[in-house]
């Protein structure tokens, strides 16, 4: 296993790897984290840009009523679902934590509407507590690179924090995103210029760059 090489190789690669959405406090990532399911980041924020200038506290948001939220949300998708997943998540912050987004991973996921990766995504980024959030970029390259093999979400995630030192987690997140957005893409990997090539799994075993579907 080549994990250190890998990373190292990819940082090279990717100094500037970075979370893209934009937010100003907790409570405005979580919100942009949920609206960025099955969408672009670049979408997120033009939509949070004009969402959170009313509405960037659980009390502004629930002031929103479902339609109303909607009608900001509606070019991100799946609207009715993230509206939902937004105002649940905010009456139990405000019910629950007095307010503030909880900073524990564990009370993270008992948010209404909140998953995994993004309790992950929430508790590395905002809190700075080390995470390793497995979106579909993550669960792909980690798969063909050989870092960690596994059929869900949580097998690669359990893989990655096995084979990466902890320190880095948050780190190997962001790179893994970059290199599956960057060069080894969904549908046609850009194998020929991979600076991982020749660390890779999948190519080093001549095998087709194709991986398990996530999400
Ligand atoms: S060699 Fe191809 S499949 Fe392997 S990480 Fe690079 S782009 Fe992805």
């Amino acid at each position: 296993m080549h994990t250190d090489e890998i990373l190292k190789t990819l940082e090279a690669c990717y100094p500037d790897a970075a979370p893209a959405l934009h937010f100003g406090s907790p409570y405005e990532l979580l919100v942009a984290v949920i609206l960025s399911a099955q969408c672009t980041d670049e979408r997120v924020n033009k939509v949070t840009a004009e969402l959170f200038k009313e509405h960037n506290t659980p009390e502004r948001m629930l002031a929103l009523s479902q339609e109303g939220l909607e009608r900001y949300i509606f070019s991100c998708g799946f609207y009715h679902n993230k509206a939902a997943h937004i105002l649940s998540a905010s009456r139990d912050i405000l019910e629950k934590f007095g307010g503030e987004v909880p900073s524990s991973r564990e009370e993270l996921m008992t948010l209404a509407g909140v998953g995994r990766k993004t309790a992950n995504v929430v508790y590395a980024v905002a809190f700075g507590g080390d995470a390793i959030a497995v979106d579909t970029h993550v669960f792909r390259v980690a798969n063909r690179l050989g870092l960690a093999v596994g059929k869900t979400p949580e097998e690669v995630e359990k893989g990655l924090c096995a084979a990466i030192p902890q320190p880095m987690w948050s780190r190997a997140h962001h790179l893994l995103i970059f290199h599956g957005r960057r060069v080894c893409h969904s549908q046609r990997p850009d194998c020929e210029h991979c600076a991982a090539a020749p660390l890779c799994a999948y190519y080093t075993g001549g095998k087709s760059p194709a991986a398990p579907a996530a999400d």
